[in-house]
């Protein structure tokens, strides 16, 4: 079973791919981190990220293990990830990686803007998960304080508007619902909930629905 996970930043998507995996004992890939990784080496490399032939080349050698995850999910990297994620020939280097883990023996939940739409537009279960802009703001400027980064709320709210304005608009690939993507919006939710309403979609699902 292939389970395609697509959201804006801080909707809560990556929370409840890993916690999907977990229930269906499936491997998970968070796809953000891939563009996160490229975006890291471009900067090594002393180019900036919109250097088109710096990201491609550094999409073409992606190597996930080397750079600290805490390196990677910083919000400088997201807001370079997103820079390297608007670049075609980027996004065309890294589809056949992930098209690969998706489509390993027993399946795979993946998470990120374009599962549904692009990567993997057969997948069996399709989730749209979506928060108002506030209530993501609120959740990533609290997640940044906890790594003891900058997590004030208007800057955080003014990089997360910025992010889904470049990821929504982009040529290739946007940050996009599939039609037939299940919408789960988590503003009201919380974790537990949210977990819960997305085993009951993939149920449904399952069962026909
Ligand atoms: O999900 P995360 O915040 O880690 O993603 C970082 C950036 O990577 C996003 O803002 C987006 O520009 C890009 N991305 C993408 N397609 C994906 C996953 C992430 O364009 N499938």
């Amino acid at each position: 079973m292939i389970i395609a996970i697509d959201g804006p930043a801080a909707s809560g998507k990556g929370t409840i791919a890993r916690r999907l995996a977990a229930h269906y004992g499936l491997p998970h890939l968070d796809t953000g981190l891939i563009y996160r990784a490229t975006a890291a080496a471009v900067i090594a490399a002393g180019k900036l990220p919109s250097d088109v032939e710096a990201a491609t080349d550094a999409a073409r050698h992606l190597d996930l293990a080397r750079f600290d995850e805490g390196l990677l999910r910083s919000a400088a990297m997201g807001e370079a990830a997103s820079v390297v994620a608007a670049i075609p020939e980027v996004r065309a280097a890294l589809v056949e990686f992930q098209r690969k883990f998706a489509t390993q023996a027993g399946g795979a939940v993946l998470d990120g803007r374009d599962i549904g739409t692009a990567i993997c537009p057969d997948a069996d279960v399709k989730l749209f998960i979506t928060a108002q802009t506030e209530t993501r703001a609120d959740r990533r400027a609290r997640e940044l304080q906890s790594r003891g980064e900058n997590g004030d709320h208007e800057v955080v709210l003014a990089d997360i508007r910025k992010r889904d304005e470049r990821d929504s608009a982009r040529s290739s690939a946007p940050l996009k619902k599939a039609d037939d993507a299940a919408t789960l919006d988590t503003t009201q939710l919380g974790i537990e909930a949210a977990i819960a309403a997305a085993i009951q979609i993939v149920e449904e699902k399952l069962q026909g629905g």
